[in-house]
């Protein structure tokens, strides 16, 4: 690599090697089974392997990428020492040869704001220890929009094997998305995949009224949006508030870049903006590969549940 290797490129490069070396750490403390739960509120909580993977990653990307503006899911104390023992020096070679988009050729570091959920799926992980559930998620945005992410599932295929390498996804709107094939979903059929352990009633009603032949409860944005490009599922219906802003960021962008939508319950894109301080969806999430599937979703979600969350946003500012 040289110093004319486009800023984006070298960020999604050593990403990918970073979610890696985070994975493999969340694989380790999962088989030691010390996870050293705390519980952060209603059924949120953080592990060990969440602080340990994110640790890992911030301490990694911000060395090496001091300008850009990185906001990752846990609040952590400094801890220089172990930022040491944690950092990876590493980039994917195949990556940093690719052509990158002429928009994106000219980006700096101070352009870019990192998105980082060391581990999504934790209610998932900590109550009934579904580690397939379980993603690393690194996104990155550009004046407010998702361009870039990088899913990584430590898990991957379905094993609990410490030897396992995981699988790696990563997608730039524009470039494409590599890691995966994407899957159309079965075309005589609506199946909707939604929240499992975040849901409510108002959640369920507007899912039904939607008249999906199948509704699939799992855990975690990351995965649901791999259910989306596995074809297992023609969207993701979250119309609550309650994920944020690192749990959308790079799933949205890898579904971009396959040409698909991330997006709220009106239909208006998430903004990725570091400096508003509270990084709550409030107006929910609504994701597809196709996007009049998405269309026809935002057109069908009942005013009722699109005004209670006006409703609900109004009252928290
Ligand atoms: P879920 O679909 O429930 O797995 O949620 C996707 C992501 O959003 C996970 O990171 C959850 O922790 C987060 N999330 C969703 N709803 C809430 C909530 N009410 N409180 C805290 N986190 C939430
Ligand atoms: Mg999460
Ligand atoms: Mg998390």
């Amino acid at each position: 690599m040289d110093n004319t290797t486009p800023v984006m490129l070298r960020l999604i490069s050593c990403a990918v090697r970073i979610a890696s070396s985070a994975g493999e750490v969340v694989r380790n403390i999962t088989n030691s089974g010390n996870l050293n739960v705390v519980d952060k509120g209603v059924q949120d909580f953080q592990t060990e392997a969440d602080r340990t993977a994110q640790r890992l990653i911030v301490a990694s990307l911000g060395r090496k990428f001091p300008k850009c503006t990185i906001v990752g899911e846990e609040t952590l104390a400094e801890d220089k020492a172990a930022d040491e023992r944690l950092f990876v020096d590493d980039y994917d070679q195949d990556i940093l040869k690719m052509k990158i988009p002429d928009e994106y050729r000219h980006i700096k570091e101070e352009d870019v704001t990192i998105w980082v959920d060391p581990l999504d799926g934790t209610s998932e992980y900590v109550r009934l220890r579904q580690v397939s559930q379980i993603t690393t998620l690194i996104g990155f945005s550009i004046a407010g929009r998702s361009i870039a992410g990088v899913i990584h599932q430590p898990f991957y295929p379905n094993s609990q094997d410490a030897n396992s390498l995981g699988r790696t996804i990563w997608g730039l709107v524009g470039l494409g998305c590599y890691g995966i094939e994407a899957k159309s979903p079965e075309a005589n059929k609506f199946i909707i995949t939604t929240t499992s352990s975040h849901g409510n009633k108002i959640i369920d009603d507007c899912v039904k009224s939607l008249s999906p032949d199948e509704i699939m409860k799992v855990g975690g944005a990351g995965n649901k949006v791999l259910y989306i490009m596995e074809g297992k599922v023609h969207a993701y219906v979250f119309p609550s508030h309650g994920s944020k802003r690192w749990d959308t960021g790079a799933p949205e962008a890898i579904l971009k870049s396959l040409g698909g939508c991330l997006t709220d319950v009106f239909g208006n894109p998430i903004e990725y903006d570091s400096k508003i301080g509270n990084y709550d969806n409030f107006l929910g999430v609504v994701a597809a590969l196709d996007p009049k599937i998405h269309s026809r979703i935002i057109e069908n979600i009942p005013t009722d549940c699109k005004n209670h969350l006006v409703e609900y946003y109004k009252a928290k500012f």
